[in-house]
């Protein structure tokens, strides 16, 4: 709880077994970093629920191909469970390969290739040479860990193809943006800004990605990162090869979206930059204020509960209810540290609920010991919303609405109000 407790919350470690987490696994974890390059093939060797747990997983959208939507699966059947899978994985990889011509090919491994134990790196290399374009393994059987280790597997698989080509000229002032995965067209609203500036983007990685834009990522000045919990890795890696710095930033809220647009600024030292930033955020504010303002009038004295994937859009979402509001009365994560708890607890309210890694059992009880209006989560927690007839605003990776940016927070406070508001919870409860 936030407040005066002294306790540090115990975080960062594997689920117990059979405790029903609200985790996701690790394949699915490695599924939604790579999802959004659009011009790779992705075929996933294992059964096809596998597949169709995570086909189109991500409301990421594509400026140009859409490939990263065809949800390729090996379909692996008993026969294949004893005999091995790897002459159905070469024959897939190739034929694909024919059909689509894709810049590259992520091979994404499953529970059940990590029993039976099929040689996926070495088919991997032989596709390579025969087809000459980068073919990589994605190690991820569902029960070596949970979601973050997928994103680390993530990281690897896109780590692989940094630093392999190289554009004929990438401009100085120039950023990677990290996990921002374009989720209904967000990442399209933070190139205006950055245009805006004057700033060059070099590689999104991976919402909108390409393949020639990840080779090209290591002749970028700066790795600005937002989802830290599936990219801290990746900019890690990138620092330690290329010597790339990174910060990590949040696109939600005003206030946290308008310190990103100042501390990349700060970092190139541009007086200009910084002025156009200012002026930037003193337009977004004049527009945006008076309807914030409507929304608090009406808002106030409401409760959300909060449980998401990253620790860090939780505090982003606690200082966007605030500024219309409305009391963030639970707070909670997949895959939060023990620095990301420490920053919720002090800014949250005395009493607040602050929980990692939680299951359907205990977010049900915790909502109706608050009494919170609304839910903020993603697919697994709105059933339990639901359930409870309480309002649900959808925060995670399948929305088709943008809530990133200053629009974005328009779009977050007529959501929150629309669903808070609604009087069909008065028949529900
Ligand atoms: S836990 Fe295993 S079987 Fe289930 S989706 Fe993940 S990889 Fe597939």
């Amino acid at each position: 709880m936030a407040g005066a407790n002294e306790r540090t919350i115990d975080c960062n470690k594997a689920s117990l077994a059979g405790s029903v987490s609200q985790r996701a696994c690790v394949f699915c974890g490695s599924r939604v970093v790579l999802y959004p390059i659009v011009d790779a093939l992705h075929i996933i060797h294992g059964p096809i629920g596998c597949a169709a747990y995570t086909w189109d997983i991500r409301g990421s959208l594509s400026s140009g191909p859409e490939l990263h939507r065809l949800s390729y699966c090996t379909d692996l059947q008993e026969r294949d469970v004893i005999f091995g899978g790897e002459p159905k994985l070469y024959k897939s990889i190739i034929e694909l390969i024919d059909l689509h011509k894709p810049k590259a090919a992520f091979i994404y491994t499953t529970c059940i290739v990590g029993v039976i134990g099929d040689d996926v790196e070495q088919i991997c290399r032989t596709v390579a040479k025969e087809k000459g374009i980068p073919i990589i393994p994605v190690q991820a059987p569902g029960f070596q860990g949970s979601k973050k280790d997928g994103y680390k597997v993530a990281c690897e698989a896109i780590f692989t193809l940094v630093g392999t080509k190289s554009k004929p000229f990438t401009p100085a002032k120039s950023i990677n943006i990290l996990g921002d995965f374009n989720l209904a067209g967000e990442l399209w609203i933070l190139l205006e800004y950055y245009k805006k500036m004057g700033v060059h983007v070099n590689a999104t990685i991976t919402g909108d990605g390409r393949v020639d834009d990840i080779c090209n990522a290591h002749n970028a000045a700066l790795n600005v990162v937002q989802c830290s919990g599936s990219m801290n890795y990746l900019a890690k890696m990138m620092k330690d090869e290329y010597n790339i710095p990174s910060m990590r930033v949040s696109y939600f809220g005003i206030e946290d979206m308008s310190d990103a647009l100042y501390d990349v600024a700060r970092f190139f030292k541009d007086d200009d930059m910084m002025a156009k930033a200012r002026e930037l955020v003193k337009e977004e504010f004049a527009r945006l204020m008076p309807e914030l303002t409507w929304y608090k009038e009406r808002l106030t004295g409401k409760k959300a509960a909060i449980y998401v994937g990253g620790a860090f859009k939780a505090i982003s979402l606690v200082k966007a209810l605030r500024l219309i509001g409305v009391e963030s009365v639970i707070v909670g994560s997949q895959t939060g540290t023990t620095e990301d708890y420490e920053l919720i607890k002090q800014l949250c309210d005395e009493g607040t609920i602050i929980v990692d890694d939680s299951n359907p059992v205990e977010l049900s009880h915790f909502v109706k010991e608050k009494k919170a209006d609304i839910f903020i989560g993603g697919v697994k927690e709105r059933p339990i919303a639901h359930k409870i007839g309480l309002g649900f605003c959808d925060h995670n990776h399948e929305r088709k609405e943008p809530l990133a940016g200053y629009e974005g927070m328009i779009n977050f406070a007529k959501e929150i109000y629309a669903t808070a508001m609604s009087p069909v919870w008065k028949f529900t409860k």
